[in-house]
């Protein structure tokens, strides 16, 4: 017997049917003899429901009351769910996050889980009884509900799994798997079988949704076997995994893109030392995260910089740069908040040439112009305008042939197909 830790998106609670639904996955996985805890999320579009009805009544709400309101969410779906087990016979209990003691720092919106205190719901699982978690959602020492950041059911669920030890956390969403991209942006996008923590973790932080960066953090660090699978179809998902030969077998692995950037420049800065701290300074101070920094190599003396940031902290940060223009010694600060990063991932990449020349190729045979790039070990991303996300996803997705299975599948098929025939190996 197994304890299986499964989480249920908004999307899969959408209404009581899907609901009803999710109930009778759990009530099969009950039958098959598993232990089981569930974490759920609002029901789909509640979150930003109740986020709008604060930010109607103010633009800036205080964060703790903002976490108080949007915690309601998950909890109006715990309930539901444990009403909907206990009709299907099952014996479930709810718990908000502060109920099972999930402690979390104090910041609002996106606090970090610190401890998990694992003894109710150890006792609650002893009786037969499935605890049913709100995700998304915890307390800070002063008992103050907190809650993880968007997406953050993903981080509750893996966070609980490592605390119980569980044998899989499984991720049950609107897509079957983790698609080699977002599959509503490219349709012939492919399903991967398997995915390594750290190109999941690249491809989280570059703005692919499909899981919480944290929840992949998590995952990776406390080795808990995380899975991400559909509600609606059967299937063996995605399994992140540790390195294998399997997955190195393809350079790219997949597309993330991020929609919500913006790119500033400042022109003619003196070629000082300190140049760079004088201009991004402010902006840590400000509490805004710097993503690319590109400096250019200085000519006259003088050289341009630039940085993205999140779209949002678009307007003061082009304050915070007319206010220290001066101080920097800059010419002139120009901005653009209408730009896009797209970036491929793959862990092949570290041994492979000619990648990001393949990238610039492609690119360019579109007429897409790159206006900045960035690259580590095992990704490259590239700032484009807005205009050109689609194709530009598009064109690397089948620049990188990630429509066709990697080679090494291609191989065990030709190799079973030889079989069949009594080839090679007959
Ligand atoms: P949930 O509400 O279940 O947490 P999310 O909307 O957070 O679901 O995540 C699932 C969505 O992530 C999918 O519907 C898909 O559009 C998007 N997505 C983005 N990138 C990928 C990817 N590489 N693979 C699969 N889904 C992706
Ligand atoms: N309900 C929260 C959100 O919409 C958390 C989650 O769904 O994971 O972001
Ligand atoms: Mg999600």
């Amino acid at each position: 017997m197994a304890l299986i830790v499964q989480k249920y998106g908004g999307t899969s609670v959408a209404d009581g049917a899907r609901i009803g639904h999710v109930a009778d996955k759990v009530c099969a996985a009950r039958r098959a003899g598993h232990d089981l805890l569930v974490v759920v999320s609002a029901m789909a579009g509640e979150t930003d429901r109740l986020l709008s009805l604060g930010k109607n009544i103010s633009q800036r709400p205080n964060p703790r009351e903002l976490d108080v309101l949007l915690a309601t969410g998950e909890q109006v779906s715990i309930a539901l769910l444990a009403i909907a087990l206990e009709k299907r016979g099952l014996s479930a209990c709810s718990f908000t996050g502060g109920q099972v003691c999930i402690r979390t720092d104090d910041a609002h919106t996106k606090a970090r889980i610190l401890a998990i205190d694992e003894d109710k719901l150890r006792d609650t699982l002893a009786r037969g009884c499935i605890p049913v978690v709100a995700g998304f959602q915890g307390v800070d020492a002063a008992g103050n509900i907190t809650t993880l950041g968007r997406g953050g059911s993903d981080t509750t669920a893996v966070a609980l799994a490592a605390a119980l030890k569980a044998d899989e956390c499984q991720i049950y969403t609107d897509v079957d798997g983790v698609y080699t991209t977002d599959p509503r942006m490219v349709p012939e996008a492919r399903r991967l079988a398997r995915i390594t923590f750290e190109e999941m973790l690249e491809l989280a932080s570059l703005g692919s949704k499909v899981l919480q960066i944290r929840a992949v953090e998590f995952a990776g660090k406390y080795n808990v076997p995380l899975r991400v699978l559909s509600t609606f179809k059967e299937g063996a998902g995605t399994l992140i995994t540790y390195e294998d030969t399997a997955v190195e077998a393809a350079i790219v692995s997949g597309i993330a893109f991020n929609r919500d950037e913006a790119e500033i420049t400042l022109i003619g800065v003196p070629d000082v030392p300190g140049t760079a701290y004088r201009i991004l300074g402010p902006v840590a101070a400000a509490n805004i995260v710097v993503d690319m920094i590109v400096q250019n190599v200085a000519r006259g003396g003088r050289l341009d910089f630039s940085f993205t940031i999140h779209r949002n902290d678009y307007p003061q940060t082009i304050d915070i740069m007319q206010a220290n223009l001066r101080h920097i010694g800059a010419e002139q600060v120009v901005g653009n908040d209408r730009v896009v990063k797209i970036s491929i991932v793959g862990v092949g990449m570290r041994s492979h040439a000619g990648v990001a020349s393949s990238v610039f190729q492609a690119l360019s045979e579109e007429d897409i112009s790159i206006r900045m790039v960035a690259t580590s070990e095992i990704k490259i991303s590239v700032v484009v305008e807005e205009k050109h996300l689609e194709l530009g996803v598009r064109t690397l997705h089948a620049a990188f042939r990630l429509h066709e299975p990697p080679q090494q599948d291609f191989l065990q098929r030709s190799a079973g197909a030889s079989r069949r025939r009594g080839g090679i190996t007959g």
